[in-house]
């Protein structure tokens, strides 16, 4: 049974997630009595949960993978991101009705903002990979006005499926076309799994990107990945994903518990030491 206000993070698996560590903090570093945890619901049920979430008792929750499509389909309203990428992260109640939001462009715009002051002055910015992350990213980008979106993926008709959906500034380009992109970019982001802890590494020659280009790799697990130790040592500005996960929970933990907790390095040390811990 429910006592204290609770949020939930549903996925498939969800043992791995850091949300409950990050929510957790917060809620004892703010004195609120609340609680955080994981649910793991198998996909063949996620729409049966999804459509009873009123009743649980739950204040709301995160949706993690594979679930974000399905939760889009479930609420009754989404705000505008998660309308625009057809995927939601974030739930909450509006009196029994579910409502959904998506605050992972949000979280990945804080970071860049946080780590590289004035990336957005990069003319031109290289999205690798075209899955639901990319998506968040494109949209993002586009939100602050980059004049030049290329995404670039293994599979190139899912980069051109991306572009249709976002129209201009965004275009798809094939991989073997990266060196020829990275001399004009000011900024690319790797949002492939390459690199993740159990996959193969990203091989990415970086030495045509230019001086001062920032290279942010979404990838957490490791937080230190080839990409990010090659960018730092062209001396280029290297941001980790760590921090897009930690402000990406930020407007969910305000909706659900009524105050806008801080990402603090108090945070972020906690969460760093979890990975150390399980890499
Ligand atoms: P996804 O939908 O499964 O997309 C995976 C992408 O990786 C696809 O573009 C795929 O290319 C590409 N890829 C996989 N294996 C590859 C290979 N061997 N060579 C080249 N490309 C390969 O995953 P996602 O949900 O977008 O997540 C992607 C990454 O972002 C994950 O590492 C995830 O942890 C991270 N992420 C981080 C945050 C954060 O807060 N920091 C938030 C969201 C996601 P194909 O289309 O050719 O298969």
């Amino acid at each position: 049974m429910v006592t204290v206000p609770t949020a939930v993070i549903l996925g498939w698996p969800v043992r791995h997630s850091r949300s409950p560590m990050i929510h957790r903090h917060w809620l004892a570093s703010l004195g609120i009595a609340g609680d955080y945890v994981p649910l793991p619901v198998e996909p063949e049920r996620i729409d049966v949960v999804l459509n009873g979430f009123a009743e649980l008792g739950y204040v709301g929750g995160n949706i993690t993978v594979p679930h974000k499509e399905a939760a889009f389909r479930a609420v009754k309203s989404a705000d505008d991101v998660a309308t625009a990428l057809g995927a939601v992260n974030t739930l909450w109640l509006d009196g029994d009705r579910l409502v959904g939001g998506n605050t992972d462009a949000a979280g990945f715009l804080a970071n860049l903002d946080e780590k590289a002051p004035g990336w957005d002055a990069a003319g031109t910015a290289v999205v690798l990979g075209a899955g639901g992350a990319a998506r968040a990213v494109v949209w993002a980008l586009r939100s602050r006005g980059i004049g030049r979106i290329v995404v670039v993926n293994r599979t190139l008709d899912r980069a051109e499926a991306i572009a249709r959906h976002f129209g201009k500034p965004v275009e798809a380009a094939e991989w073997n076309s990266l060196p020829k992109l990275l001399k004009k970019a000011g900024l690319l982001v790797n949002t492939t799994t390459l690199g993740m802890a159990g996959h193969p590494e990203l091989a990415l020659d970086l030495a045509p990107l230019p001086e001062g280009a920032v290279v942010n790799d979404l990838v957490y697990v490791p937080l230190d990945t080839g990409l990010l130790a090659a960018a730092r040592k062209r001396r280029l500005v290297a941001v980790d994903g760590l921090g897009m996960l930690l402000h990406q929970a930020v407007p969910g933990f305000e909706r659900w518990f009524g105050r806008r907790p801080d990402v603090t390095p108090a945070l972020r040390d906690l969460v760093v030491t979890d990975i150390g811990q399980a890499a």
